[in-house]
């Protein structure tokens, strides 16, 4: 049985996919936070290159990747896909696993693949500076690498609990030639009146978003990029999936589940679209799973409506899962995905019933992490911890039904700048977490934006 199935560089894919085209039902327009109507592309043009903000709403089906976008992905796609032989066999199970690995990118996950095309686009438009958010560092590393690859001015605001924990992803950011500063910062409005209410606030991923956003709405040649959440990320990743079909052709398999982490939807559309299509097009029933974690539950727990993106209200209402966009997930929660929202795309098919979601609590994460980082040899991102959990009782739920199902997982990236958490697990301290019904409750009644029925 082979283990790992390479593609060569022709067949990295020429075009994205744009599962839009293919919805029953398609995504609900964004509307302006001040008075709740529609926006235009116009109202985006303060933020976005042109040629984004044409992704963001277009409904071709396929859209071409640029030569130059394919060459600097050549870097490092196509990227490898194993099947999981030593994680099958520590579990015992008659499933099939594979899983698509995107830590082999410069930044170490699956970020690049959209950080890349819209600092490209960003360039043929004459932007001098793109300014960004970043939680963890993964988004601001594979932007500030982008940035870099042509010539483009980098400012990352990076939340600053992280800044002070992750010293290295800033030091990689600093290396691509990108300026990060802690968020909140007094660089901006947004940054000065949340430290007016809390000297000492952690930053969290709303506010950082408010900052960059404002930067750029105030700079002709500054523009802002974002590394989940929108429509023409999702596409962009789709990357990954296309290579996926390819290679399980090659292996002679076909998945009937593809599971994925979920943060903002980025690198689960990212593998799950393209076999989604399947089942929008031929009738298929392939079960396409988002793992999202207990501590920031909105696919599961949250409810569907229009929310911000950020925390100050820089940005327009999207229609999302949402936990509220005032949520911040507990400081003992070490896994990642801790976006309070979901993009419009992956939210309308989550509530159409095309796609399934599930939420794991970390110590069951990171223990599914380690087995996997024994058996197959690759330390996974926080992040990704939650799908190998997901596929751990996918693989359970296999064995009791008597079932040998193909799973696909998407290991979007590596762990190596994430050893305090695993740390933390190792030593015993990481303690069990699940945020509360209250929690949420409370988070959700500071919400007024309008709600979403049904037709
Ligand atoms: C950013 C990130 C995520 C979460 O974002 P999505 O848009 O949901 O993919 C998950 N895993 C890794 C490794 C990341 O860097």
């Amino acid at each position: 049985m082979q283990k790992k199935i390479t593609l060569t560089e022709a067949e990295i894919p020429e075009s994205w996919y744009n599962i839009v085209a293919d919805m029953p039902n398609k995504p609900l327009p964004p509307l302006h936070p001040g008075t709740h109507e529609p926006i235009g592309p116009e109202m985006l043009m303060p933020l976005f290159p042109m040629e984004l903000i044409k992704q963001e709403v277009t409904s071709d089906k396929w859209v071409g990747i640029p030569d130059e976008v394919r060459e600097i992905y050549k870097i490092w796609r196509p990227t490898p896909m194993f099947r999981a032989t030593g994680f099958e066999k520590l579990l015992g199970t008659s499933a099939k696993i594979y899983y698509k690995y995107e830590g082999v990118s410069p930044a170490g996950s699956h970020k690049p693949n959209t950080a890349v095309p819209q600092a490209y686009y960003n360039k043929q438009e004459g932007v001098k500076r793109i300014t960004t958010e970043t939680g963890a560092g993964q988004w601001g590393s594979a932007l500030s690498f982008a940035c870099q690859m042509f010539g483009i001015e980098c400012d990352v605001y990076m939340v600053k609990a992280s800044y002070e924990g992750k010293p290295y992803r800033k030091i990689m950011m600093n290396t691509w030639g990108a300026n990060v500063y802690p968020s909140p910062s007094e660089r901006t409005q947004a940054g000065r009146s949340i430290l007016a209410k809390d000297p000492n606030s952690p930053g969290s991923l709303g506010i950082a978003i408010s900052e960059a956003v404002e930067l750029a709405m105030q700079a002709d040649d500054t523009k802002y990029a974002l590394g989940s959440v929108l429509n023409h990320v999702l596409m962009h990743q789709t990357v990954i999936g296309l290579e996926a079909i390819k290679q399980l052709e090659k292996a002679g398999d076909f998945p009937d589940i593809v599971v994925a982490p979920f943060g903002g939807g980025s690198n689960f559309a990212g593998i799950a679209f393209p076999f989604l299509r399947y089942n929008l097009e031929e009738g298929k029933s392939i079960r396409c799973i988002a793992a999202e974690p207990a501590s920031c539950p909105k696919l599961t727990r949250g409810v569907f409506r229009y929310d911000l993106g950020d925390t100050v209200g820089m940005t327009p209402l999207l229609p999302m899962y949402t936990l509220g966009h005032n949520f911040i997930p507990a400081p003992i929660h070490a896994g990642g995905l801790r976006y309070h929202g979901a993009g419009a795309i992956v939210s309308q098919l989550l509530n159409d019933g095309l796609i399934e979601a599930q939420s794991f609590k970390q110590l069951e994460c990171f223990d599914a992490g380690i087995k996997f980082a024994q058996s197959e040899g690759i330390i996974p991102a926080p992040e990704a911890t939650h799908a190998i959990a997901t596929v751990i009782k996918e693989a359970q739920r296999a064995k009791e039904e008597g079932t040998s199902p193909t799973i696909l997982f998407n290991l979007c990236g590596h762990g190596h700048f994430d050893m305090g958490a695993y740390e933390q697990y190792l030593s015993g301290k990481l303690v069990e977490h699940e945020v509360t019904q209250d929690e949420i409750l409370a988070s959700l009644a500071e919400l007024d934006t309008p709600l979403i029925t049904n037709s």
